[in-house]
């Protein structure tokens, strides 16, 4: 299947989502994103909508994944920790764009199936875990930039911790999937400072005690 031409309308479509960073709509364009969805599913590669990746995850709309990144305002002297792998789409843009991804999701055999596609496309400055991302990366605390893929009811506080002087964090939060909105928090000398980005659907983030991974 060729996807040059559902791939120039995704990237336009991202503007009108509100995407409006060069190197974000440069890292979204590069990535094939078909390889990150079921194969029954690959004709909607492009499309800007939210799409089934098992586990009744998904993967997000590429509008909003584009919206999240371009709120982390990322380089290639940042490293960032990712809450909730899922297909690992996010997690390439991320890579593209920041000196080194960390990443944890807390389903063994989607993050499994991810860290073949970051073989596949080699990328290697992604380091992967199973568990429980609202424990943080206490081995590599502090991090310039943390994203949360799932939402939040809070912001998880032990997420803020992990977070450098100045570092930034995206994270939906709400459970109620009709009132979810996205957050972005700058950690300050003062504490954190916090900017409500716009209105959102996502899987809810769940800590690992309430069910079984895998
Ligand atoms: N960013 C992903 C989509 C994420 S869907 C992509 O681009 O495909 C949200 C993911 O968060 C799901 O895979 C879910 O299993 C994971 N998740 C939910 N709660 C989590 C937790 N506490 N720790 C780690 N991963 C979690």
């Amino acid at each position: 299947m060729n996807f040059d031409h559902s791939k120039a309308l995704l990237v336009m479509g991202l503007r009108s989502a509100g995407v409006t960073d060069r190197d974000v709509m440069a890292a979204i364009e590069s990535v094939p994103r078909e390889i990150f969805v079921p194969p029954v599913l690959r004709h909607h590669a492009y499309s800007n909508v939210t799409l089934p990746i098992g586990h009744e995850q998904t993967l997000s709309q590429p509008g909003i994944v584009g919206i999240m990144t371009q709120a982390l305002d990322l380089n290639d002297r940042l490293k960032v920790l990712e809450v909730g792998t899922g297909s690992g789409y996010q997690t390439t843009i991320l890579a593209r764009l920041a000196r080194r991804v960390y990443t944890v999701e807390r389903h063994k055999p989607l993050l499994q199936a991810a860290e073949a596609r970051f073989e596949e496309l080699k990328l290697r400055n992604i380091t992967s875990k199973c568990g429980d991302g609202t424990l943080g990366w206490e081995a590599q605390n502090p991090f310039d930039r943390v994203i949360v893929t799932a939402a939040a009811l809070d912001v998880p506080p032990i997420l803020a911790d992990q977070l450098t002087l100045g570092g930034v964090m995206v994270v939906p939060i709400g459970y109620d999937s009709e009132f979810q909105t996205i957050l972005r928090v700058v950690r300050t000398e003062n504490g954190f400072d916090t900017q409500e980005l716009r209105d959102v659907r996502f899987v809810p983030l769940i800590p690992a005690e309430v069910g079984e991974t895998g």
